[in-house]
């Protein structure tokens, strides 16, 4: 199987719900020292937040309902990011919920670490793995590109 090899530089993308934003941002003040290790990217209100609590340069896409979700989504399927911390509100619809449910597809489609929650995100951050050269195995897709359509 095919692998993308992740420097030990991850490309990690944030987004938070309205409702999780001041979750994620005590999250990431917690882990500023690490995060600071590793590129970030963040929807547009979540990455103002975080820039201002982390004192370090985000990458910000468009607000998530404008556009941002999918502008991730986009790159992740391009293979230009490793990690997605995705605190998702459970317990509200979103205007975007299509967009939502696309961006953890597209991620579970290319295989990339995913945390939708605080727990989730400690392990993640806490893995060797975050700190060291990982291949990637990249899904095999080639039966579906080259199918005969009749
Ligand atoms: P926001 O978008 O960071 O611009 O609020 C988050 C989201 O996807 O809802």
């Amino acid at each position: 199987m095919a692998t993308r090899i992740l420097s030990n530089r991850k490309n990690i993308a944030l987004v938070a719900h309205d409702n999780k934003k001041k979750e994620l941002i005590e999250w990431a003040f917690y882990n500023k020292t690490t995060l600071a290790k590793h590129k970030l990217y963040a929807t547009g209100t979540t990455g103002g937040m975080l820039e201002e609590a982390l004192d370090q340069p985000i990458t910000k896409f468009l607000s998530g309902p404008l556009g941002g979700d999918q502008q991730i989504g986009a790159k992740i399927a391009e293979g230009k990011l490793d990690v997605l911390i995705f605190f998702w509100d459970p317990m509200e619809s979103q205007p975007h919920d299509p967009d939502v449910k696309a961006l953890l597809r597209v991620a579970a489609t290319w295989n990339i670490p995913v945390a939708c929650n605080r727990a989730t995100a400690d392990f993640l951050l806490t893995s060797p793995l975050m700190h060291d050269k990982y291949g990637v195995l990249l899904p095999d897709y080639t039966s579906y590109t080259t199918r005969k359509l009749k």
